[in-house]
């Protein structure tokens, strides 16, 4: 059988209920941002892991070393940050091809440990390879939480709201450019590529949505909101509407929009990195948490959607029309 006839979330779940040989210690296997296991008292370890493959997950040629190292360890605080964990130690496996030099190397640890630095991470550790063409980095993270604070995808429910943190779409917007040859210089330019290669991560947002008690559900968007939902929703047993009109736009994505011509809905849709946290909250404390976080962070949360009964995840359109959802993100076998 060749691996796109079950693609990549067919391929993890065939695994996953083989791959748990003993449930000592063990509070969530395969299925979530990370893995959850027992530590002592109310505390929780999480674990994850995330790997950038050249020519799949980047273009060496087109960011600098700088930036592959800060992206690599960025993706995965975005899944600490999704449990609402504490990031505390990485590991860097790394297979080096010929072509790469010292220098590359060292400029691609200084921006893994600029953001190790931010959020007080070390490297403990990795392995050491060599690679015929391709520069493969991998990075296994662990991290903590209190237990009753995790941040899980299956506790959405029917009736909750999704929400998301930050504007969507503007990776994807940087991805086009670097690809295409779009006449988009200047700032535009360089905000967009710096979505792509230098996402923002929210660990103290992640933390804050567990300690309120109010979040039901959360995921970090790595392949895309169509996707992503869709985990967060067949984890939960549950189905969502996704309200097109109110997916969130930033003023840098709407002047690529209309430079471009393209619907900025469409490229949030169909793109994927953007690395903000989507969560689900009960109806009755979605004011108030919007309320708390824009107190905490000076920024708002986007209500987007809500969780359904059923399986079905729906566009709602701007004529209030309803279509259904496929996932449209990244999947490594898909065949479209
Ligand atoms: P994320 O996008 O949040 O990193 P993934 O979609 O990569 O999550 O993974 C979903 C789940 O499947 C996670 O629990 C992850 O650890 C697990 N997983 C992914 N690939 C493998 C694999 N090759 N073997 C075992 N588990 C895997
Ligand atoms: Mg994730």
């Amino acid at each position: 059988m060749k691996l796109k006839e079950i693609g990549e979330f067919g391929f993890i779940d065939r695994i996953k209920s083989l791959c748990l040989i003993s449930e000592e210690n063990v509070i969530k296997p395969i299925g979530d941002d990370c893995a959850v296991y027992e530590l002592e008292g109310s505390r929780v370890g999480l674990m994850t892991t995330d790997m950038l493959v050249e020519n799949i997950h980047f273009l060496r040629n087109r960011m600098t070393p700088f930036e592959l190292g800060y992206k690599t360890l960025a993706v995965n605080l975005s899944d600490i940050a999704a449990m609402g964990g504490t990031p505390r130690h990485a590991f860097l496996s790394i297979a080096i091809p010929e072509d790469v030099s010292v220098e590359f190397l060292d400029e691609l640890y200084e921006g893994m440990l600029s953001l190790g630095k931010e959020y007080r991470v070390n490297v403990l550790g990795g392995d050491t390879a060599g690679s015929k063409t391709d520069l493969v980095l991998n990075i296994a993270l662990i991290g903590e939480a209190t237990r009753d604070q995790v941040l899980y995808r299956d506790g959405a429910k029917p009736g909750d709201r999704i929400y998301v943190n930050g504007c969507l779409g503007e990776s994807a917007a940087g991805l086009e450019l670097l690809l295409g040859d779009l006449d988009i210089k200047g700032t535009l330019r360089r905000h967009l590529l710096n979505s792509h290669f230098q996402p923002e991560v929210f660990v103290r947002q992640g933390r804050f949505l567990a300690q309120s008690g109010f979040v039901t559900a959360c995921i970090d968007l790595s392949d895309g909101i169509s996707s992503d939902i869709s985990h967060v929703c067949r984890e939960s047993g549950v189905g969502a509407v996704l309200h097109r009109s109110d997916l969130p736009v930033s003023p840098e994505l709407k002047e690529f929009s209309d430079i471009t011509g393209k619907d900025p809905n469409d490229i949030i849709l169909a793109g994927g990195e953007d690395y903000r946290l989507l969560f689900t909250v009960q109806k009755d404390n979605a004011a108030e948490l919007e309320k708390r976080y824009k107190d905490k962070f000076g920024s708002p949360l986007f209500c987007v959607g809500e969780i359904t009964e059923g399986r079905e995840i729906l566009l709602k359109d701007e004529r209030a029309l309803l279509s259904r959802l496929s996932p449209a993100g990244w999947d490594h076998f898909s065949t479209d």
